[in-house]
């Protein structure tokens, strides 16, 4: 059976070799009779399995010992509520940048817990730029500035890592380990696994240490970091399949290069999508093209009564998960790390024929 073209934004397609290795070691994991899944996180196999994943990524990332790496769970989304309880009392300021549902959602549950405000917006042009940094009104006294560096449902990036005087938050979930990453400057980052990195299940935090004891002492402990820097992630029973799974694709990262390498590839996938809209009057892209992801790259027919067909005959071309977020509509082709520059390939041949066909 051949495997799809697998566009979907999360969860997301995953290495064809990640998970034949995965598939080999399932039933009898390293001769202990039984799979990853069913051993004890304590056991000196697993607690191996997740030391080995976070050396990877330190690897990968070049992480210095002034950051912690967790393996969390909850999802990207708790971390909307994690981050204020971790860097700020309840009447403390905290900033905001608004660029996409993404950022917006966590403004929204920042209100929740802090005085969260936002600093910028570019929702005044259906978030098709980065808001510019030289419109931010930072908070005088704000305890962090959250922003969301790739938007996967609209399609923007930042193309510029911000320079602000309180710590910086980074909700990376659609662009962590998509190319390389100078972690120092940021203060905390994090990423639901589904998109970029392993199965759902999994959310990584990357966070300086020196801001670990400013955690509320009414904070949930599963939603401290200190609690989970404290316990090497294990203060309850972690994803411990999702490490496993994760562990891999940090292995063929490293063996393909690592970030430097996989972001000649992204590019380069990225580039030839874009080419195709940028040339065509049928297809269209409303991002300003500097602040173009090149992960999610939403687009839509001169004429959205072909949306449906456009679909139905793309899967038939085995080309799966095409269809845009419900809230804007058209199309999106997730690029990530772990989609084959063929499926990219196929995609626009695709959409060349379609065009044709229809245009
Ligand atoms: C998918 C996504 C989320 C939500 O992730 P969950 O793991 O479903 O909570 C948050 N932020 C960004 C940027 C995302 O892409």
């Amino acid at each position: 059976m051949a495997r799809a073209h697998n566009f979907c934004a999360g969860p997301a397609a995953l290495p064809e070799s990640v998970l034949a290795r995965a598939q080999a070691e399932l039933l009898d994991w390293r001769g202990l009779g039984c799979s990853v899944m069913e051993v004890s996180h304590r056991s000196a196999e697993f607690i191996g399995v997740i030391e080995a994943a976070e050396t990877s990524l330190r690897r990968l990332l070049s992480i210095s010992d002034d950051y912690a790496v967790l393996f969390l769970q909850g999802g990207a989304s708790q971390q909307f509520s994690a981050v204020p309880f971790n860097l700020a009392a309840s009447t403390d300021v905290a900033d905001y940048v608004v660029s996409g549902q993404w950022s917006k959602k966590a403004l929204s549950e920042g209100r929740r817990l802090v005085q969260a405000a936002a600093i910028a917006s570019s929702e005044d042009v259906g978030f098709s730029s980065v808001p510019a940094r030289d419109t931010w009104q930072l908070g005088d006294n704000a305890r962090y500035c959250h922003y969301c560096p790739n938007e996967t449902i609209g399609g923007l990036a930042f193309p510029w890592v911000p320079t602000v005087s309180v710590p910086l938050v980074a909700d990376m979930s659609s662009v962590l380990l998509a190319g390389p990453l100078d972690v120092n400057q940021f203060d905390v980052i994090y990423a639901g696994a589904q998109k970029n990195i392993g199965p759902a299940g999994l959310t990584l935090l990357i966070v300086r240490r020196s801001l670990l004891s400013q955690v509320r002492a009414d904070c949930p402990a599963s939603l401290s970091w200190q609690v989970a820097a404290e316990h090497q992630s294990m203060a309850n029973t972690p994803p411990t399949f999702a490490i496993y799974l994760a562990g891999l694709v940090f292995e063929w990262l490293e063996a393909l290069g690592g970030l430097p390498a996989i972001e000649i590839i992204n590019r380069r996938k990225a580039d030839k999508l874009y080419e195709l809209i940028d040339g065509s009057d049928f297809y269209s892209n409303p991002i300003d093209p500097c602040d173009r992801s090149i992960m999610n790259v939403p687009f839509t027919l001169v004429d959205p009564a072909l949306d449906a067909r456009f679909l139905a005959e793309a899967e038939q071309q085995n080309l799966l998960n095409l269809k845009g977020h419900r809230s804007v509509g058209g199309m999106r082709a997730s690029l990530y790390n772990a989609v084959p520059e063929a499926s990219v390939d196929a995609l626009c041949a695709f959409m060349k024929t379609f065009e044709q066909q229809h245009g």
